[in-house]
């Protein structure tokens, strides 16, 4: 009797994991979606989601509020070309956000499906051979970005990939792929530059090959715009207009800076929501219009955090340590690769206490807060380079992969 009951409950539990797949599967329907493969299961009533939330009400920019400390803009973003590698093999376990499945936005139908036998049939039967179409392959992405905010990209395959190649603004991403649940998730974080990015549509292809087919799936995004604010500030004037003896420095630390910002490497060790780097509140926000001693200067390209001097500064994910230097601008500044085009970079700190080469962990203290460079108070400068774009790191903090698919 005993060993009934527990078959039972061992049946329940090998059951759950299908059951939770099958209604997994309807998040993400967007509102006007093309007809879709996925079955009744998958076309229950869904919450329509709405657009996009503005820019986080949490990170107002209080200008005059603290003794605004500024620091430099990071390099301009030299629209280079990322190139990874062979598309990698790495199969690494798929980060929680990876479980949820698929948005059912565009699918490709099962052109390598394979025919299925029907058991109990006769080799020689005149019966059609049912092929039921399922969705090979299915592309997640948002129809619609703010300029400068980060999104996410993912396409799952219940059949291997063999490569994914994601193409975006010039750019060639290449994404790791992971296994979950027997499906293939290739997940990939792109975005715009406020410096750079005008509102307007940019297309979306994504170059999938499994078993040996090559699926091309295009999707058009519309960079929608978004109300920055403006900030006044006064500042010591070689920190506005730097003196002809440092331009040299300036244009050499540009070029190490640049190219840490732009590094692709294969393996991906983000995941979402990433975690503060300290936490006090947001002082200045990403994206604000800069006055400068009264001359209009590139928007702000990250995020100003409150941290007093001496204050641990955490990464915000694992790692490596790319760049350490003292910039003219930036001050002691850490640079730290989370693959597959994601790259985090703490300013004005007082010291740093990892070196190039270092791995580190989600959480682990990179340097201490400071105001090196060009800083009127301690704090910490944040920004985030997403695939060579530095973008909105706020929405990182807080929202899931899955609602930055959408
Ligand atoms: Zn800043």
């Amino acid at each position: 009797m005993r060993r009934f009951f527990l078959i039972v409950f061992l049946t329940a539990l090998l059951g759950l994991p299908l059951n939770s797949l099958a209604q997994d599967s309807s998040f993400g329907l967007e509102e006007g979606d093309g007809p879709s493969l996925l079955t009744a299961a998958n076309t229950q009533a869904q919450p329509v989601q709405a657009a996009p939330a503005p820019a986080a009400p949490a990170v107002t920019a209080p200008a005059q509020a603290t003794p605004d400390p500024v620091e430099a803009e990071p390099a301009q973003a030299a629209p280079a070309l990322d190139q990874v590698s062979p598309p990698p093999a790495v199969v690494e376990p798929a980060p929680a956000e990876v479980g949820s499945a698929p948005t059912a936005d565009v699918s490709v139908p099962a052109a390598t499906a394979p025919v299925q036998a029907v058991a109990g049939s006769a080799p020689d039967s005149v019966e059609p051979v049912q092929v039921k179409p399922v969705p090979a392959l299915v592309l997640a992405a948002p129809r619609k970005a703010g300029v400068g905010k980060p999104f996410l990209v993912r396409l799952t395959s219940d059949l291997p990939m063999e490569s994914v190649l994601i193409r975006w603004q010039g750019r060639e991403v290449v994404p790791s792929i992971s296994v979950w649940n027997d499906r293939h998730v290739a997940l990939a974080m792109l975005g715009t530059d406020v410096l750079t990015e005008r509102p307007g549509k940019e297309e979306l292809v994504v170059v999938a090959s499994v078993a040996g087919k090559e699926n091309t799936l295009r999707r058009t995004v519309r960079i929608a715009p978004e109300d920055y604010p403006k900030q006044e500030l006064t500042l010591p004037e070689k920190m506005v207009s730097p003196p002809k003896e440092v331009h040299d420095r300036i244009a050499a630390e540009r070029s190490r800076t640049t190219a840490a910002k732009d590094t692709v490497s294969a393996r991906r060790m983000w995941r979402l929501p990433l975690e503060r780097p300290v936490q006090g509140k947001i002082l200045s926000v990403y994206g604000a219009q800069r006055i400068l001693n009264g001359k209009p200067k590139n928007p702000h390209r990250g995020l100003d955090f409150r941290s007093p001097m001496g204050n641990p500064v955490k990464c915000v994910d694992s790692g490596r340590v790319i760049l350490v230097g003292d910039h003219y601008y930036a001050g002691n500044s850490v640079y730290v690769d989370h693959g597959n085009g994601v790259v985090s970079m703490y300013f004005h700190l007082s010291e740093p206490t990892v070196k190039e080469g270092d791995e580190v962990r989600r959480g682990q203290t990179i340097g201490l807060t400071g105001m090196t460079g060009r800083a009127t108070g301690p704090h910490l400068h944040f920004s985030l380079s997403v695939q060579g774009d530095l973008v909105d790191p706020a929405p990182l903090f807080t929202s899931t992969a899955d609602k930055l698919l959408r």
